[in-house]
């Protein structure tokens, strides 16, 4: 962690770095002089008759993303080589620096520095035409290059390559980051390909990478919400000079163009921690789970920690077929059992049921198809026991004394069946920053039902017609940790001018729902409850956590092409006594009777989550706390 952590703070010392000084770099490395003096047999006035100009797009001036401590996640600048085309023949005073008097010991290193061979690397110099970065050969992006590698390289001094400063959008590795989302090329330019649902404009964003030059918008996540503010400016480019050949003229440098404003491009900063991210998409990875979400909340803001998404998708390589970048966390399924909180938040709070009431389960409820899971029953049964094993017959004799309207409003109450997403009015000149747009509001009755016994029961065991979004049911669970009342969940928190200059502090709120909220009386019980489920109930299996915790599983019946599959869910929060984060895991489309994998892996985000906390005891919270 201590490698990570210091990897991290060098990058962004890099990436600030290079943000203030990248262009004076380009002055200092001697490589170009930065004017456009013509030098050697050229007369001006041939100058100007045959110059023509080839620009390389270093930075497409869109706005940047970075995790809560500055690490980067979108528009990272890193150092890349540029190779240019070959200098024009420059009579007598030819520079002991271009590619033919470039040493041959030079050109072998600067080869190896570049992954490739000498002979390669002189075939491409020779055909330059257009200047480009030199490609990664891992993912289709230029070659990232470290300080010491950019430093040794200019040091070569091999003509036709210089060391510039380049901003990347992604990194071209497959992550489970949705909520970033993606640009493609702009409807506006009449270019884009149109989604499957005819709305969407998507184009895989590798055919269009190879000319930052095109217009882009975002198209998905953070940069289709945050477009009208990530737009940028204009973009920095480097110009060639070259003749009618197409060859450098000697001696005519190189100039950077570059929109002067020191306020655009924008950056933004986001509540979510990269070390968490990267470490639950490594965990869920390991586990091979194929689909699902797992969102990751600080109990008391609702800020996002972490929000990961399966399958993993590709930001520079999208297909408009495969539909892996879309956001399952904020996508709704079918709950199960974990939507027992919202029918025991009712009950209670209707006065209905007490929680020493004893029930009796057979096994079978005798009515409506529906039975218990456990073979047998469970026999003599409390309400907290109920909740506790996930007895289905507790729940639906509970939902027989319940009217549609008021389970409705204990959904409502803890923050489903409506977006909870944070989202301000008249914020950074735009009438609504909702930065989570897409999250889907999710169900609990149909909007045709008709107080039919039948779905209430099935509904107040989470089937039928309740859907609730995995950030929203990790919501649920620290609405019940402040007392009943549901925050907004935040994953952007502030906005800063490209000067460091701070543009908006985006402060939390809550999201409290116009039917009311539940008591905190009530929500004390159920958290009490969640920590009989891992004590002595469907979570025993996280009884040997880092932490003590507590929560409440789900295995939801679903149909996947018409066969019948389930939705594992396990929502719930740690550690028990002082509680720091709420999580919500789903995997979904898992065969019916296989091992609950959503349990595993929400013991396995806790251990991590208090690996986290331990190695890091003087973090700082909250923005308040960071002035
Ligand atoms: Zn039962």
């Amino acid at each position: 962690m201590t490698a990570h952590r210091r990897m991290k703070w060098g990058l962004v010392f890099l990436t600030a770095l290079l943000g203030l000084l990248a262009l004076r770099l380009i002055w200092i490395q001697g490589v170009m002089s930065g004017r456009t003096v013509p030098g050697g047999e050229y007369p001006l006035a041939k100058m100007a008759e045959v110059q023509s100009e080839r620009e390389i797009v270093l930075d497409t001036g869109r706005g940047r993303l970075f995790d809560q401590s500055g690490f980067p996640l979108a528009g990272e600048t890193i150092w890349t080589a540029v190779l240019l085309p070959p200098e024009a023949a420059a009579g007598p005073r030819v520079s002991a620096k271009t590619e033919h008097g470039a040493n041959a010991a030079a050109l072998r290193r600067l080869a190896a520095l570049l992954g490739t061979d000498a002979e390669r690397l002189k075939k491409a110099l020779r055909e330059v035409r257009q200047p480009y970065a030199w490609p990664s050969p891992k993912v289709e992006e230029p070659l990232a290059l470290t300080f010491q590698q950019a430093d040794e390289i200019s040091r070569l001094g091999v003509g036709g390559v210089v060391v510039l400063p380049y901003s990347r959008r992604y990194g071209g590795e497959m992550n489970g980051r949705q909520w970033i989302g993606y640009v493609s090329e702009s409807v506006a330019s009449g270019n884009a390909a149109k989604g499957p649902d005819g709305s969407l404009p998507i184009r895989s964003i590798r055919s269009i990478r190879s000319d930052l030059r095109r217009p882009m918008e975002g198209t998905a996540g953070l940069e289709k919400t945050l477009e009208p503010l990530l737009r940028g400016i204009g973009h920095t480019e480097v110009v060639a000079r070259v003749d009618a050949e197409g060859k450098r003229l000697p001696g005519s440098g190189l100039t950077v163009r570059t929109p002067r404003n020191p306020y655009y491009p924008l950056s933004f900063y986001t509540t979510v921690d990269m070390r968490l991210q990267e470490g639950i998409e490594k965990l869920a990875r390991q586990d091979g789970i194929k689909e699902g979400a797992v969102v990751v909340l600080h109990a008391q803001t609702g800020d996002i920690a972490a929000m990961v998404s399966l399958p993993l998708y590709n930001p520079e390589d999208i297909s408009p077929e495969g539909g892996e970048w879309n956001n399952r966390a904020l996508q709704a399924a079918v709950p199960g059992s974990i939507f027992k909180l919202v029918t025991a938040a009712a009950a209670l709070e209707a006065g209905v049921a007490s929680p020493g009431e004893v029930f009796h389960c057979s096994g079978e409820y005798g009515r409506y198809g529906l039975s218990c899971p456990k073979e047998g029953g469970h026999g003599i049964i409390t309400l907290e026991q109920g909740f506790a094993k996930s007895c289905n017959t507790v729940f639906a004799a509970l939902a027989e004394r319940l009217s549609d309207a008021q389970l409705e409003a204990a959904a409502s109450a803890l923050g489903l069946g409506r977006p909870v997403g944070w989202r301000q009015a008249d914020t950074l000149g735009l009438p609504l920053l909702a930065p989570l747009a897409a999250e889907q509001a999710g169900t609990v009755f149909a909007p045709s039902h008709a107080n039919d016994p039948g779905a209430r029961v099935q509904t107040a065991i989470g089937q039928r017609d309740a859907a609730v979004t995995p950030l929203q049911a990790a919501n649920m669970v620290a609405a019940l940790l402040r007392g009943g009342e549901p925050p907004a969940p935040r994953i952007l928190r502030r906005v800063d001018f490209a000067n460091g200059q701070n543009l908006a502090v985006l402060q939390p709120h809550a999201a409290p729902s116009p039917v009311g909220r539940i008591s905190p009386g009530t929500a004390s019980l159920l958290l009490q409850w969640m920590r009989t489920v891992v004590t002595d109930g469907t979570g025993r299996q996280l009884r040997g956590a880092n932490w003590e915790l507590a929560g409440k599983s789900g295995t939801a019946q679903t149909q996947v092409k018409g066969a019948a599959r389930n939705n594992q869910w396990f929502v719930g929060y740690g550690p028990y006594e002082q509680p720091l984060y709420t999580a919500a895991v789903l995997v979904q489309n898992r065969a019916p009777g296989s091992p609950h994998a959503a349990v595993k892996l929400f013991g396995e985000v806790m251990d991590l989550l208090a690996e986290t906390e331990k190695s890091e005891n003087t973090r700082m919270p909250s923005d308040t706390a960071k002035g």
